[in-house]
């Protein structure tokens, strides 16, 4: 019997309108996997997510996510959205944000029972965060803040956990210790897909790497990508572009 995979895309295309944003996407990722999605500005990354999330219909092709589609393979996923397109003005703790996690499980205005707090608590504790939980979150650090939305996405137990370019605006140091939590997370069996435009940390921690512009242009493990070919197509760059040397390989 084949494992059900918790990402199956086949045959993917996206259109808004005339605008084809993705065509001939397929791609299977297997549970405990962290893959980096990478790629130029504009290239389908996060329609691919939002697809996947059910937000953007596809044209043609299929996703499935823990062997489900349309609404139930969407509530299997967890999404972790950019940091700056969250309200953190709110005056609200830390645990109160992981919980409306579960606001699709509980519905709204609904007291949560011990075993949502429990499940908070334990989220809280993947992202190292349990001690802080009565914080404000808008006295949280960028590191802190992007701690607190993976809490929140992990809190359903996701069999698929999507994150929107999580490195935005923060220092080296606290990408390093974002990468450390995703490889401890994978290590502990959550599949994560990453979109980020950190392509020397992807290319160095992240096992496999899918590139695309449009489409597919290479699904491997990230320290078999050194064709420097491969990275000039993705991006659209001669052999002269500093873009090589970042990622490590030169033309
Ligand atoms: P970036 O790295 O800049 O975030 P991306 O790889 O995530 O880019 P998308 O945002 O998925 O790329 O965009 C893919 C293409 O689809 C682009 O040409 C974009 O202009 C177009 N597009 C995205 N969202 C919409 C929309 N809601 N309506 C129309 N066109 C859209």
């Amino acid at each position: 019997m084949t494992a059900v995979l918790p990402l199956h895309v086949e045959g993917l295309a996206v259109s808004y309108g005339d605008h084809e944003a993705l065509s001939d996407v397929s791609v299977s990722i297997s549970r405990g996997e962290f893959v980096g999605l990478i790629g130029p500005n504009g290239a389908g990354k996060t329609t691919l997510l939002r697809t996947i999330l059910g937000i953007v219909p596809p044209k043609s092709g299929a996703v499935s996510v823990a062997g489900e589609t349309g609404r139930a393979a969407a509530r299997r996923v967890g999404y972790v959205p950019q940091r700056h397109d969250f309200a953190w003005d709110y005056p609200v703790s830390i645990e109160q944000v992981v919980m409306t996690g579960l606001t699709p499980l509980l519905g709204w205005g609904r007291r949560p029972k011990q075993e949502h707090y429990e499940a908070c608590y334990t989220a809280l504790r993947h992202v190292d965060m349990l001690d802080l939980r009565e914080r404000t979150i808008g006295e949280l650090s960028g590191g802190q803040r992007q701690r607190v939305l993976i809490a929140r996405a992990l809190v359903r137990k996701p069999d698929l956990l999507l994150l929107d370019e999580p490195f935005t605006g923060l220092d080296q140091p606290t990408i390093d210790l974002l990468f450390d939590l995703f490889d401890n997370l994978a290590a502990s069996g959550a599949t994560l897909l990453m979109s980020t435009h950190d392509l020397a940390g992807a290319r160095h921690r992240c096992p496999r790497l899918i590139l695309v512009n449009k489409t597919v242009i290479a699904d491997a493990p990230s320290a078999q990508l050194n064709d420097p070919e491969i990275w000039m197509k993705t991006y659209g760059v001669g052999p002269d572009s500093s873009l090589l040397a970042g990622v490590g390989v030169s033309a």
